[in-house]
């Protein structure tokens, strides 16, 4: 992969290791179990795993899993298939669901040295005591309760005694910081629900604030890389790690979130579109989820170097999503085999072409890479074209075919439309053409110009297929940021068009899932899961040209 420039995190470590304040570098990816993993999450496991590697440590898979709420298995399995077909291998897998004792041995730590303190306020209260940026907190009544009466009650909240919202537990900063999350933050909570892998083992949780430095600890984790809203907890992050015993000191360093134009990145509005059915499932080929687009066609390769291209910065920004769609025609431009492909066939007979006869033509696999071979392509009688590529009363500018004109057929040789046959609606049905010998390749005509090349496929050869065809999905470039409409009300209507007589080469139509072809002159194209030996279903991943550019 091409080496991109490099950016402040690399930077900072570098300096740290030369300076020998650490000697390996460690990081996690720290998911939750609660979605799909989306395109934001791939710039987080691109950095944090490459930082792993670069500095000759590694990476830990951590499931985030403190809010059995929303958390289930299923996510779990397809966060690490996902993490797999990125192409990166993690150190451990780890939960933070493993540490729930530990966690709460620490917790007793600090409400023994006076650092915690059970309130039995409600969380109303607590809310409205925890003040605002301009106005401090209030202290609650609870905070000098004596240590050894919060350890009894904390004891009970775990041994199930008390009710939900009965008790949680705080740790004892400072209620007038300008940091909020430094006062008194609520590190523990009672929540009645079993959990995915601890079951009912539990009736507390830790907050995610509680779980997250001191599991980072426990894993010897260096750099805690995370997005920009944790930056106002790194002050709390940082404040349990120093009065705790923890066995080593994580530095958090944040960096800004991926945003890319046309589309939401966030778990809460994928869950929606998921949800609603506004999409056919979390592997939607519309989606940014990584299952989305592994159906939709792309490739691993295309979204790491996407997010070499995008960098790692501090400053918000939004990416259109045609940066995305150039990585995938960069990497599939190389690797794609050429295949041609009908999508909405128009019938053509070539007049002087033998009755039953099969001509087989040989074509480039790949006309800029002739080692990737070359493939045998049918000729017949009666073969299909791209009805677009047809016109009756066609503009001067129009070099395709037209009654009377010349087009070059792809691979073959130039043919003349001689007579154009309409049903009683006034429809062509059918082109009759006659091709001109000399121009096949190898006779003295080969090298005769015409203005216009077509594709086609041959009618008894050819295999029909189903192709879906995908827009973006919003039709405005950013559908979560219009406070006056719910972004559902941005979807784009034809997001999807579905063709239902496409007509594909016999090779391309026995392509196995993950192996991409190039239809010449359509874009890149994949057979989707859907699809049966007999009737394949194929998806456009992604245009030839980025129409969306200006
Ligand atoms: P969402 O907002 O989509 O729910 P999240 O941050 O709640 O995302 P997590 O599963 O907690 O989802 O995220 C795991 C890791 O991925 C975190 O370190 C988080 O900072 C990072 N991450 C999430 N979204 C993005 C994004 N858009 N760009 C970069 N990193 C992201
Ligand atoms: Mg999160
Ligand atoms: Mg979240």
């Amino acid at each position: 992969e091409p080496q991109a420039p490099s950016h402040f995190i690399r930077n900072r470590i570098r300096k740290e290791l030369e300076a020998g304040h650490c000697q390996q570098v460690i990081t996690r990816f720290p998911p939750e179990p609660n979605g799909y993993l989306h395109l934001g999450h791939a710039k987080s496991i691109a950095l944090n795993f490459s930082m792993g590697e670069e500095f000759g440590g590694h990476t830990n898979l951590r499931f985030d899993d403190t809010n059995p709420a929303k958390e289930e298995q299923r996510y779990i399995d397809a966060i690490k298939e996902d993490v797999r077909w990125l192409g990166y291998t993690w150190k451990h897998e780890r939960h933070a669901s493993d540490y729930f004792e530990q966690l709460y041995e620490w917790a007793l730590y600090l409400i023994d040295h006076g650092l915690a303190y059970v309130d039995s306020q409600d969380a109303d209260t607590i809310r409205q005591q925890r003040g605002t940026l301009t106005e401090p907190g209030t202290e609650s009544p609870f905070r000098d309760r004596p240590p050894e009466e919060s350890r009894d009650l904390f004891e009970r909240m775990r041994a199930g005694e008390f009710a939900d919202s009965a008790h949680v537990l705080r740790a004892r900063i400072d209620m007038a910081s300008g940091n909020i999350n430094l006062r008194d933050p609520v590190i523990y909570r009672i929540r009645r629900l079993t959990h995915p892998r601890t079951g009912d083992q539990w009736c507390i949780y830790p907050s995610y604030d509680f779980a997250h430095g001191q599991s980072d600890a426990i894993e010897h984790v260096t750099h805690s890389l995370c997005t920009l809203e944790f930056e106002d907890h790194r002050p709390l992050y940082d404040w349990l790690l120093e009065h705790l015993p923890v066995p080593s000191r994580p530095i958090q360093i944040e960096f800004s979130r991926l945003n890319l134009d046309f589309t939401v990145l966030s778990k809460r509005r994928l869950t929606r579109l998921v949800d609603e059915g506004y999409v056919q499932g979390w592997d939607d080929p519309r989606l940014p989820t990584l299952a989305g687009i592994r159906r939709r066609g792309f490739t691993p390769q295309s979204i790491r170097q996407f997010c070499q291209e995008i960098g790692v910065t501090k400053a918000d920004s939004i990416i259109p999503f045609g940066v995305l769609e150039n990585a995938l025609r960069n990497d599939l431009n190389e690797s794609a085999p050429r295949t041609m492909a009908v999508l909405k066939p128009l019938k053509l007979v070539l007049t002087n072409f033998p009755e039953g006869e099969t001509e087989w033509l040989e074509a480039a696999v790949h006309p800029q890479k002739l080692e990737m071979g070359t493939r045998q392509v049918a000729m017949t009688r009666e073969i299909y074209i791209e009805a677009d590529d047809f016109m009756e009363e066609a503009p001067k500018k129009f070099f395709r075919l037209k009654p009377g004109g010349e087009v070059r057929l792809r691979n073959a040789f130039i043919i003349r439309c001689d007579e154009v046959i309409k049903d009683e609606a006034g429809e062509v049905v059918e082109l009759r053409c006659s091709l001109d010998p000399e121009t096949r390749s190898g006779q003295p005509g080969a090298d005769r110009k015409v203005k216009g090349t077509i594709h086609w496929v041959s009618a008894a050869h050819s295999v029909p297929a189903q192709v879906r065809l995908y827009d973006r999905l919003f039709q405005v470039p950013h559908p979560a940021g219009d406070k006056d409409k719910d972004f559902v009300e941005h979807i784009n209507p034809e997001s999807l068009v579905t063709l239902e007589n496409a007509r594909l080469e016999p090779a391309a139509a026995k392509a196995r899932p993950g192996e991409c072809f190039q239809f010449e002159r359509l874009g890149y194209f994949v057979p989707d899961p859907d699809g049966t030996p007999e009737r394949p279903v194929f998806n456009r991943a992604v245009t030839l040209r980025d129409t969306w550019a200006k």
